[in-house]
């Protein structure tokens, strides 16, 4: 049975390798394993009329108006519908349709997400930060629609595959790449260049997540993604940096069995995975796993002294929904500061820490979110982060002279 999907995000790194997914699946198979149904980008009218054109879409969204008309002659007499704005994506999102895929990168993709949850379409969620600034709401709405949320990021996507009674397990184990600078010493992290933070050894992403994975905040995200999508308090959620990034997480039970899933490190399968459930896994032209080949796998515990965003990431859960918005805004703006070659990569931390010391974060959270305290809170902390950035910069120059 052919699914419809949407993508929002298309053009980015987990978009693109969506669309790899759906052409080999369809290539492989008699009827067609996928067909799209919305595609949206932010500004690349381009690479969005392009795709929209080669898979055949009914309407591609761009989110920058001044792309707009850029968009609209592209798709010029295909019979493609063209709109544009972020009211148009949460729309684009609202189309009935099997599976949306929740790849815009940032909060800007939580009001998408909430509209295709609120209509009750099914979300393969890739991207994170709605999850860590409105999970309890998130799943609340999924709830009361019926919609399903399928856990797409690749560890998260790891643990539901082998997720059996939620009520035996007994902790989640997070794997980590370590990133670029696993091995750098902690004197050296305060002069790395946004090129180097970006240079992942493992996995191919966006920006924004590359310097995520750098500074652990990735990992730190990713728990409070864990937290909330599996209903684990913190204390149960372990992380391990396993380099070669083969074992995606793991499970442990009650009776000491611990599953895990393995692969090599391509998004193409979590996604081809969160796109398909609960129906028969598809067929993807992923490199397959050669574990002769590989020879050993390798562990070590973090080094919260150099990376202490995860020791962040516990703390502002522990605080509550407030505080994991304020970390996740917190590190959106320091994130964005630092690849401007506004600020060093070490200060993304500590307009991080910062920023959850400050009553925004402290403050007692309503019983319920709603979507409006949510973005209201994020609005009040960047405006906050980008005060701590400008002192951070400060800073930088007075050591300098
Ligand atoms: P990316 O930067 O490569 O792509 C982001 C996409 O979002 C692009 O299509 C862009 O046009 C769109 N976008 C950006 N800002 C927007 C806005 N304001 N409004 C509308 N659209 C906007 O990012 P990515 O690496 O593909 O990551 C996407 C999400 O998936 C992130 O949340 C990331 O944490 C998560 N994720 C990524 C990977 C990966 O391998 N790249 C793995 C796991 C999870
Ligand atoms: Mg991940």
């Amino acid at each position: 049975m052919t699914m419809r999907l949407s993508i929002l995000g298309s053009t980015g790194s987990v978009g693109r390798s969506a669309l790899a997914v759906v052409d080999y699946a369809n290539s492989v198979s008699d009827e067609p394993a996928f067909e799209i149904e919305a595609l949206t980008a932010f500004r690349d009218a381009e690479r969005l009329a392009k795709q929209a054109i080669s898979f055949d879409a009914k309407i591609a969204v761009i989110g920058d108006e001044g792309a707009y008309a850029e968009l609209r002659e592209r798709l010029a007499g295909t019979g493609i519908e063209a709109a544009c704005g972020a009211k148009a994506i949460s729309e684009a999102a609202e189309r009935p349709v099997d599976r949306v895929l929740a790849a815009i990168v940032g909060i800007a993709g939580l009001e998408s997400t909430h509209a295709a949850l609120t209509v009750g379409n099914s979300v393969a969620l890739a991207n994170k930060e709605s999850m860590v600034c409105a999970g309890p709401l998130l799943k609340q709405i999924a709830l009361k629609s019926g919609a399903a949320i399928v856990p797409t990021d690749s560890e998260h996507n790891a643990m539901f595959q082998v997720m059996e009674r939620a009520e035996d397990v007994e902790t989640l184990i997070l794997t980590a790449s370590g990133g670029p600078f696993l091995n750098t010493p902690k004197a050296r992290l305060s002069s790395v260049t946004p090129d180097e933070a970006c240079a992942h050894p493992q996995w191919s992403m966006g920006r924004k997540i590359s310097v995520d994975s750098a500074t652990f905040m990735n990992k730190g995200l990713e728990l409070i993604e864990a937290a909330y999508l599996f209903d684990m308090p913190e204390d149960r959620i372990d992380v391990l940096v396993h380099p070669q990034s083969i074992i995606h997480s793991l499970v442990s039970y009650r009776d000491g069995s611990v599953l895990a899933q393995l692969g090599l490190p391509d998004m193409q399968t979590p996604i081809s995975h969160a796109l398909s459930w609960p129906k028969r896994r598809q067929p993807t032209n992923v490199r397959r796993l050669n574990l002769p080949e590989i020879g050993r796998l390798d562990f070590q515990p973090v080094d919260p002294d150099r990376f202490p965003a995860i020791g962040l990431a516990r703390a502002a859960l522990r605080e509550g929904p407030a505080a994991t918005i304020v970390l996740n805004c917190a590190n959106e703006v320091a994130v964005a500061a630092f690849l401007e070659g506004k600020c060093q990569f070490t200060d993304i931390s500590w307009i991080v820490e910062r920023a959850l010391q400050h009553g925004l974060a402290t403050a007692k959270s309503p019983a319920e979110q709603s979507l409006g305290d949510v973005i209201e809170l994020d609005r009040r902390g960047r405006h906050l982060c980008e005060e701590l950035v400008a002192h951070a910069a400060g800073q930088a120059r007075s050591r300098a002279q």
